[in-house]
């Protein structure tokens, strides 16, 4: 018998959705862009190669100060108030072990993101979850939540609606732990939950390249937090954090704000209209503020409607949660994908 962790030996590990690895699949299970990132990271990624590459001989900086300043300037914070990461998934993960031991308590909203709990049953920690209400509120969240960390995914996925500030604001004074507000697809809505990182000590916004920027692929998140929780987090990270192509990748993607908006433009346009159609055929369809559509099939069974469109290689995100499993979660690739799978569902008998 190898000596495990009770936790590690009994958790299950986090399933992500499905990568195919020939083509001709239309993928619209992850989330991705459809679009390629800004010309300028190519040009950034090109040029840190330039040569013989001879710069991947030494060690990145170690404390992304670049990338750091740029987001600060993107963001309009000091770059004390800034972190990098691999994805915004590893600062899930350190800020779990920066605020919470093994047997405290983490909360999120049931449905949101389970890599959280995940993420908490590593570390050893207790989960609890909070329902929704039908109008999108959190169902009996208390007037004093003494949980370690409450992660609130804005806009929700994979209902796609989104928070308010008053409602988050409200949250954080009833948080005694840390509120994060998991910004994954905020850059598909308007409102963010930025300005209450400085209004209220206990909030930290996550933030992650894989969406709206189109680097899914390079692994590149950040958070923005007051400077002691930076800090916290600088001791818990690997010490050579980003390697010298993310670091080029995110600062050149960062600087292209003028890509960001054409982009996220786009999928907005093509949600809305992919929507619309989509109700013409009998699905429900909440408004998103997101790159991807939850679709209530008409009949009920989503499990249908994913097996009918991967019949067509077209792939969608099922879920078999009691609470989903009557619809899919659909990303919204170019025009011409969201075309296709349309063809498809319109076949749906
Ligand atoms: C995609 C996603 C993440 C993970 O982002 P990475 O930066 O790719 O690790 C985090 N939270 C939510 C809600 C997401 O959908």
């Amino acid at each position: 018998m190898l000596p495990f962790r009770k936790n590690i030996a009994e958790m299950a590990g986090y399933v992500p959705g499905f990568q195919p690895d020939d083509s001709g699949w239309i993928k619209l299970n992850t989330n991705e862009n459809p679009y390629p990132p800004s010309p300028k990271v190519v040009e950034a990624i090109t040029a840190e190669l330039a040569g013989d590459g001879a710069s991947l001989r030494q060690y990145p900086d170690a404390g992304s100060k670049e990338a750091r300043q740029v987001a600060a300037e993107v963001y309009g914070v000091d770059p004390a108030w800034v972190i990098m990461a691999n994805g915004s998934d590893e600062l899930l993960n350190n800020l779990i072990r920066a605020f919470v031991d093994a047997g405290e308590e983490i909360g999120y909203v049931h449905p949101s993101y389970s890599y959280y709990a995940t993420l908490a049953d590593i570390q050893g920690a207790k989960i609890r979850t909070f329902g929704l209400t039908d109008d999108f509120k959190i169902a009996d969240f208390p007037d004093r939540y003494q949980g370690k960390i409450f992660f609130l995914t804005s806009p929700n996925a994979p209902l796609g609606f989104g928070f308010t500030n008053d409602y988050i604001a409200d949250l954080a004074q009833r948080c005694d732990g840390i509120l994060v507000v998991d910004e994954a697809y905020v850059d598909f809505t308007a409102e963010t939950a930025l300005e209450l990182v400085t209004q209220y000590e206990n909030v930290v916004v996550t933030r992650t390249f894989s969406k709206s920027y189109s680097l899914a692929g390079m692994r590149l998140g950040l958070a923005i937090a007051r400077p002691e929780v930076i800090a916290a987090l600088d001791k818990i990270r690997d010490h050579y954090h980003l390697d010298r192509l993310a670091l080029v990748a995110a600062t050149a993607a960062l600087r292209d704000q003028a890509y960001l908006q054409s982009t996220v433009a786009k999928i907005c346009s093509t949600r809305d209209w992919f929507s619309d159609e989509l109700r013409q055929l009998g699905f429900g369809v909440k408004p998103s503020r997101t790159n991807y559509v939850f679709a209530e099939a008409p009949a009920g069974d989503g499990k249908k409607v994913y097996e009918t469109l991967l019949n067509a290689k077209i792939l969608v995100r099922y879920f078999s949660d009691p609470l989903l499993a009557h619809g899919v979660r659909i990303s919204i690739g170019t025009r011409e994908e969201m075309e296709k799978t349309l063809a498809v569902l319109r076949e749906l008998d």
